[in-house]
């Protein structure tokens, strides 16, 4: 990536040419980035894209204000869930008809989870990791003491996940890129081991959808989730995804079954019975506001094409590394990420003991990235609207903050509730 000898030290000004000859430097432009702050959190909540406040806008005055319930049929709303999925459809590797966009990550986990225990009803064991995003196994506790506690949780040992697997298992539900560390699963071989022993293999995308490349159909996947606030930029509390490969989709039996999921929503059946294809997926009416910012979020997404991305990203998180190494050393900061960037998703990592008070320290110095307990000090990498010299920067400040021992100041140590 960067043409130097390993005695060379980086400079501003090579990263400057970097961002000369970027091919992603336009998309920048398509974001609202607050004037003096760099922002290294969109793998926790993406940046506003321009197009979706005159989105919302056109939306709330013309299809709400003036269209009222008309703009159902009008503006096509009702169609919204997957209109959005096939858009999702192309960033993951799935045909147009295998992706919804539905409800919440946690809830559409639930849904995918109980669809796979009723293909499997004789196999007893859920099997995850034990540092999946929380929430994901607070799910699958969840059904497990639903269905009755005949079930149980396992977790697998995340460098070797593989060693889990045995004909009891009846789904194995991992996150593609960890939320804390990084690291990130090798789709297609872990995919593959599932079906060795019969299980149905459930990625959630959430940490990688909209940031790299993904075949879900190439690697065989049965079912995924994913996030629409992270890498795909649809706002605070977006509309989540889900996709059901298509040759599971005529079995496929969710739980939480509404009436937009039902084959006939408005002949108002007093049973229920389900719509054909991905459609059964759905519970109820879909939030159009939410729908429409994460819609405008896609765009932005799908006009780059996602190699770029993630080469970018690569070189990026690299770029960072390197950069606290030569900038940050005899600080105690500690790589917590894999610094091989083929195990790597798009943010990375450090550790330190103060981790809560130096990121805090950060933001006040105008460089968002934020905290995971205990110690890790996350930092994401959106390669749409950085540029190499942010990471300059980032680290510069992530410097001063440690050279001058800002975070010891005491309004840094004080815990709010998101962290
Ligand atoms: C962000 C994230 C979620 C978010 O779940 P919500 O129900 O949408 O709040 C779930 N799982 C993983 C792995 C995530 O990274």
């Amino acid at each position: 990536m960067i043409q130097k000898s390993p005695a060379t030290r980086l400079t501003r000004s090579m990263l400057e040419e970097l961002d000369r000859s970027d091919p992603l430097a336009r998309s920048r432009d398509a974001f609202e980035l607050p004037e003096g702050l760099l922002y290294m959190d969109g793998n926790s909540l993406g940046a506003l894209p321009k197009a979706t406040r005159r989105r919302l806008e056109t939306v709330v005055r013309e299809e709400w204000g003036q269209g009222l319930i008309r703009s159902w049929n009008e503006r096509d709303w009702i169609h919204l869930p997957l209109t959005l999925g096939r858009k999702i459809a192309r960033l993951v590797g799935a045909q147009p008809e295998e992706v919804a966009v539905a409800d919440s990550t946690s809830v559409n986990l639930f849904k995918m989870l109980a669809a796979a225990l009723h293909l499997r009803p004789r196999r007893r064991v859920l099997v995850s990791e034990a540092g999946n995003f929380p929430s994901n196994l607070y799910m699958m506790q969840g059904l497990i003491d639903l269905l009755g506690a005949k079930h149980e949780l396992r977790h697998a040992d995340p460098d070797d996940v593989e060693a889990a697997f045995d004909e009891d298992v009846a789904v194995v539900s991992l996150t593609h890129v960890n939320y804390k560390t990084s690291a990130r699963h090798d789709m297609e071989a872990v995919t593959d081991a599932a079906h060795a022993c019969g299980a149905l293999m459930l990625w959630d995308l959430s940490h990688s959808a909209g940031s790299m490349p993904i075949d879900l159909d190439g690697c065989g996947v049965d079912r995924a989730v994913g996030c629409g606030y992270k890498f795909l930029n649809g706002g605070p509390g977006a509309p989540a995804f889900l996709f059901v490969a298509e040759r599971h989709q005529e079995n496929l039996r969710q739980p939480l079954t509404g009436w937009l999921g039902h084959a006939a929503p408005f002949d108002f059946e007093p049973s229920y019975r389900p719509a054909a294809g991905i459609a059964r997926t759905l519970c109820g009416t879909p939030p159009i506001l939410s729908m429409t910012a994460l819609d405008a979020g896609l765009d932005v997404v799908l006009r780059a094409d996602l190699r770029e991305i993630r080469k970018k990203s690569v070189a990026l998180g690299d770029l960072f590394l390197e950069l606290v190494a030569q900038e940050c050393d005899g600080h105690g900061l500690e790589v917590a990420c894999p610094e091989d960037s083929a195990r790597r998703g798009s943010q990375v990592g450090l550790r330190h003991p103060n981790g809560y008070a130096i990121v805090q320290a950060l933001i006040a110095n105008g460089v968002i990235g934020d905290f995971r307990h205990p110690d890790v000090l996350r930092f994401g990498i959106t390669p749409l609207y950085h540029r190499y010299v942010d990471m300059w920067d980032a680290v510069q400040a992530l410097r001063d903050v440690m050279d001058r021992d800002l975070w010891r100041d005491p309004q840094f140590h004080r815990r709010a509730t998101v962290t």
